[in-house]
C-alpha cells in the first residue's frame, strides 16, 4: 500500500506555507524536493565524515572515498547496469551529454556525419550537438512528434542514413510528459549500426529503468531531479563506446602519471572524472536513489500514473485550457496554455499566490516550442509525494486565473 502521507512526512519542505497557503509543489520537472534522509546525509558528511576522495591515506579520506565510490554501485543497481565501472559520475545530465559530445562524438564524427534528435529534446541534448555542427560540420536531423506529442520509434529509425552516427533522444519529455519507446529505437538503430544516447533526466524519476533491457549506449541521469542534491549526476556508458572515448576534462584524478613530456591516463571510469568531484552531492544522490528504491520504482510509477489519470480528467473539465501533449502514454507532466490574453507567466504568478508552484516559459525546449507554435507554457509536473487533493488545488487556482483574465 502506497502511503503518500508517510512519504510526504519525509520531505520537511512540504509542510511549509507559501504566500500564506500550504505549499503545493508541482515543479518537480525542474527539480525535486529532498527527503530528510538526504538532508541528514549531507549534514552528517560535512559534520563528521568529510574529506577529499581518492587522495589521502588517512581515515577520513578513506571513509569519504568508500562512501562516494559506493554510490557507483547504487547507480548501477538503480539503472540495472551490469558493471559499476560503466558508470561515470558528473554534475548532472548537462555534463554527461557534453562528455559524450566532446569525448566520444568529437573524435569519431566527421563533417557531413548525422546526429538524429527528436524535436522534444531539452537544450542539454541539443546545444552540445550544435557545437559539433558549428565546429566540425556535423549535421543535425530532427524528427517531429505527432499532434498528440507522441514520437513514433519507426520515424526515428527511418531517419537513419549511411551517414548517421548517433541518435540522441529523451525517454520522457520534460514539457509534454511523452514517454518514448527508447528500447524500440535502440533495437532499430543497432540493427543499422547506430549508437543511441538516452537522456534519462525525466524518465528515471518516474519509472523503473533497465539500461540492459533498453540496450542503449549512453544513459544520462541528474541527481537533483531524483530527490538528491543539485551538482550530482551520472551517465551509463556501454564499454564498447567507452573504449572509443577520449578524455574530455583534464586534471587531477583522471591521470595515473604526468611528466613534462607526457601523461598516462587513469583507468575508466575515473579517466572521465577530472578534478575534485561533487563528493557530498554524489553521496547525497546515492541516498536519494536508495530512498526511491526503498519505496519501489514500480510503486512510484503506479502512484504517479494514478495522479496523471486524475489530472487528465480534471484538466479536461476546463474547456478554456489547452493541454499540450495528449498522448495517453505520458508521465505526470502537463504543459498548458489558457485561452485569451493570459500569459503563462501571469498564470504561474496567480497560482503562486495560492501556494501552487509551477513553471512557466520555454522549459529549455526551443525547438519544441517552435513546433507547438507557443512562446511559453505553464507546466505542472508531479512527483512521488503529490496527491489528488493538490490537483484539486491546482484546478481551483487555474479557475481563479481564468476568472481574472476572462
Ligand atoms: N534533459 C531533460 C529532459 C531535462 O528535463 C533536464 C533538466 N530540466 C536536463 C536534460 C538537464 O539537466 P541538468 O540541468 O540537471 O543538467
Amino acid at each position: 500500500m502506497y502511503d503518500v502521507n508517510a512519504i510526504r512526512r519525509d520531505f520537511p519542505i512540504l509542510s511549509r506555507e507559501v504566500n500564506g497557503k500550504p505549499l503545493v509543489y508541482l515543479d518537480n520537472g525542474a527539480s525535486a524536493q529532498k527527503p530528510q534522509v538526504v538532508i541528514d546525509a549531507i549534514s552528517r558528511s560535512y559534520s563528521h565524515e568529510y574529506s577529499n576522495v581518492h587522495r589521502g591515506l588517512h581515515y577520513l579520506s578513506n571513509l569519504a572515498t568508500d562512501q562516494y565510490e559506493s554510490v557507483r554501485g547504487t547507480v548501477a543497481r538503480f539503472l540495472n547496469v551490469g558493471n559499476e565501472d560503466h558508470v561515470v559520475f558528473n554534475s548532472g545530465t548537462t555534463e554527461g551529454i557534453n562528455l559524450v559530445a566532446y569525448g566520444w562524438a568529437m573524435p569519431n564524427l566527421q563533417a557531413g556525419d548525422e546526429i538524429i534528435l527528436s524535436v522534444m529534446e531539452h537544450h542539454a541534448n541539443i546545444v552540445p550537438w550544435h557545437f559539433l555542427r558549428e565546429r566540425q560540420g556535423v549535421v543535425i536531423k530532427w524528427v517531429d512528434v505527432d499532434a498528440t506529442g507522441a514520437l513514433d520509434p519507426q520515424a526515428v529509425i527511418d531517419a537513419i542514413t549511411p551517414k548517421t552516427k548517433l541518435i540522441a533522444v529523451t525517454q520522457v519529455s520534460n514539457v509534454l510528459g511523452t514517454v518514448v519507446d527508447v528500447k524500440a529505437i535502440t533495437a532499430g538503430a543497432h540493427a543499422k549500426g547506430v549508437p543511441v544516447l538516452v537522456d534519462g533526466s525525466q524518465a528515471a524519476v518516474h519509472m523503473p529503468v533497465d539500461v540492459q533491457d533498453i540496450g542503449c549506449d549512453f544513459y544520462a541521469i541528474t541527481g537533483h531531479k531524483l530527490y538528491g542534491p543539485s551538482g550530482s549526476g551520472a551517465i551509463y556508458i556501454h564499454p564498447d563506446r567507452m573504449a572509443e572515448m577520449r578524455p574530455f576534462l583534464g586534471g587531477g584524478d583522471m591521470i595515473r602519471e604526468v611528466t613534462k613530456d607526457g601523461i598516462i591516463y587513469n583507468d575508466t571510469p575515473m579517466r572521465f572524472e577530472a578534478g575534485t568531484p561533487g563528493i557530498v552531492q554524489t553521496i547525497g544522490m546515492g541516498v536519494g536513489l536508495e530512498y526511491m528504491m526503498n519505496v519501489g520504482m514500480e510503486n512510484i510509477a503506479a502512484h504517479e500514473a494514478s495522479l496523471r489519470d486524475y489530472a487528465v480528467t480534471r484538466l479536461a473539465g476546463l474547456n478554456w485550457l489547452q493541454v499540450q501533449g495528449t498522448t495517453p502514454d505520458k508521465a505526470a507532466i502537463f504543459s498548458f496554455t489558457l485561452d485569451g490574453a493570459a500569459h503563462a507567466h501571469d498564470i504561474s504568478t496567480i497560482l503562486d499566490k495560492k501556494g501552487v508552484a509551477v513553471r512557466a516559459g520555454q522549459h529549455c525546449c526551443g525547438p519544441l516550442m517552435q513546433h507547438l507554435g507557443q512562446t511559453a507554457t505553464c507546466r505542472a509536473s508531479f512527483g512521488m509525494y503529490n496527491t489528488n487533493a493538490e490537483i484539486d488545488t491546482l484546478i481551483e487556482a487555474l479557475e481563479l486565473a481564468h476568472d481574472l483574465f476572462a
